[in-house]
């Protein structure tokens, strides 16, 4: 039983990130590792509350109160078998999701809730020194087998899942290496690739074939993955960036999506520039006065890379007002998912937020460059449930651009020629749709993952992953069932 006053013990303590100038010299993750007590202190703070919500909160549905009651004791390797029970990948959960479990859990009413995102970390860390994550493979085959197509973690999870219920599974992947966002969207200092290699050795291991660098739709089409597989899974992302194509100067030479500066950017990280004939990524915010357009993710991890390309000057804009800095309980009641101010690691390491603004104009330098933006202070009301945005009268102003990044979201996956094979057809949010059993239009292919649910979190692909992994093997008549976790649509918490 957890310890019911570690709480009035023992206060919330994460492990110091390392110092800017240190970090900004680098491509490193920017937190160390946590001790073992302070992980263990940590653990403690869980109180049995007896109805945890965290559990809900987590879209995975994670056992918290669980491992974190085995790491209190000191039982890592029982920790990682319980969080393994619910998560292929914690060491992606652990380092990159923004933890709706701790913005639900109980504790959270009247004090800083549980540091479980830094215990869930510790314990997949502490289990991969100790050897303790092994391949599992099948015992026997099943003689069904199944395509994946994408290898972010939902296609990951998936192939997970269904190669351990003993389904041959080739993952179809378009880049040169799996990963996904995980690999070319997510930058080094927020997760080491290290990480993704390792599980992919792990995949393999289990018998997932990995066939990169296959286009389908185009490189095989998906009627041959149709008439060669039993089921077909569509893990694709949503990674049809937004544009402003109608923003006077959009054109100009410096003006790009913020995920062709990531991608260019990982490439650079990961050596690919090293030989052949470019050597450094073309985009690059290298003496240059940067501007990101967006406050979300995606920005802050710009900015984070325009650090480390050694910006003169870098200023994420942002439409919507300065959040607050704590919860706003009518607005936002515990145990939802509040609306409040979220400081990356890369804020901490400079630049200039601004709020309630948006661009007018890019300026030319006479070139056919951009030079500068033109842009205003905003007001944004929601009007029948639509944001509307007013312009404050003359507060337009220019400030110096020579880059300009593009980070305001995503709309959908791809216009995939796959689909047009498949017969399907992107919904007005620019997804695929699927029935309650993750089985879209085409008998025999399945959705899961951002391609599903729009642009998301990577909690959310790998529990999409599972549960389209569990469908398919129903579908396959497969023994048994697989772990899954609750419908979606199901919890009331999982509103992020
Ligand atoms: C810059 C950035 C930072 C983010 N940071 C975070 C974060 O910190 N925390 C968090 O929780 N979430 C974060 N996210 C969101 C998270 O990365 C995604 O929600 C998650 O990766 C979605 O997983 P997925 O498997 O559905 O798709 P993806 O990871 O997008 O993978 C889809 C894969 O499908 C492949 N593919 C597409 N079409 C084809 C085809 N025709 N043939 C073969 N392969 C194909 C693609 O090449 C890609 O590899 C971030 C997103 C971005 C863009
Ligand atoms: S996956 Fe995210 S929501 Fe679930 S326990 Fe981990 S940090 Fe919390």
């Amino acid at each position: 039983m957890p310890d019911p006053s570690g709480f009035l013990r023992f206060g919330r303590r994460l492990p110091d990130r390392r110092p800017v100038p240190v970090r900004i010299l680098d491509w490193n993750e920017v937190y160390p590792p946590a001790g073992d007590n302070l992980v263990r202190e940590q653990a403690t703070r869980c109180m049995d509350c007896g109805i945890p919500f965290c559990h809900d909160g987590c879209p995975l549905g994670n056992r918290i109160p669980d491992w974190n009651d085995l790491v209190r004791t000191g039982s890592w390797a029982s920790a990682v078998e319980s969080l393994h029970a619910t998560n292929n990948f914690p060491e992606f959960t652990g380092r990159l999701c923004p933890a709706p479990c701790e913005a639900a859990c109980v504790l959270g009413i009247g004090d800083d809730p549980v540091a479980i995102k830094q215990v869930e970390v510790s314990i997949i860390d502490h289990a991969f020194a100790d050897g303790l994550v092994t391949p599992q493979p099948a015992p026997e085959p099943s003689g069904r087998s199944v395509a994946v197509v994408g290898s972010g973690p939902a296609g990951l999870a998936a192939a997970q899942q269904l190669a351990r219920a003993g389904h041959a599974v080739t993952v179809f992947e378009r880049d040169d290496r799996p990963g996904g966002l995980l690999r070319y969207g997510i930058p080094d200092f927020k997760l080491e690739k290290r990480h993704v290699d390792r599980r992919v050795e792990q995949l393999v291991a289990e018998g997932v074939v990995f066939r990169t660098g296959v286009d389908v739709g185009v490189d095989v089409t998906a009627d041959q993955l149709r008439a060669g597989f039993d089921a077909v899974l569509l893990a694709t992302g949503a990674l049809a960036g937004r544009d402003t194509p109608q923003t006077e100067g959009r054109q100009l030479r410096g003006i790009h999506l913020a995920m062709d500066h990531l991608v260019q950017s990982n490439r650079f990280v990961a050596g690919e520039f090293v030989t052949g004939e470019v050597t450094a990524p073309e985009i690059t915010a290298e003496g240059k006065h940067v501007v990101i357009i967006g406050g979300g993710d995606t920005g802050a991890d710009c900015l984070g890379v325009a650090h480390r390309q050694n910006a003169v000057s870098v200023t994420q804009l942002d439409r919507y007002p300065l959040p607050p800095g704590v919860r706003d309980e009518g607005r936002d009641p515990w145990p939802t998912w509040p609306w409040v101010l979220r400081n990356y690691a890369a804020h901490e390491e400079g630049g200039d937020r601004v709020f309630s603004v948006a661009v007018q104009r890019f300026v030319d330098d006479g070139t056919g460059a951009v030079r500068a933006i033109v842009l205003a202070d905003v007001v944004v009301e929601r009007v029948n449930g639509r944001g509307v945005v007013t312009q404050v009268p003359g507060s337009e102003r220019e400030i110096p651009a020579d880059l300009v990044l593009l980070a305001i979201g995503f709309e959908g996956t791809d216009a995939l020629p796959a689909l047009a094979q498949l017969g399907l057809e992107r919904s007005d949010r620019g997804t695929v749709e699927a029935d309650e059993n993750w089985q879209t239009g085409t008998p025999g292919v399945f959705v899961a993952g951002d391609a599903h649910k729009g642009a998301s979190l990577i909690v959310w692909a790998i529990a999409e992953g599972r549960s389209a992994a569990a469908a398919i093997h129903a579908y396959l008549g497969g023994t048994g069932t697989l772990p899954a976790p609750v419908r979606p649509s199901s919890r009331p918490l999982a509103a992020i």
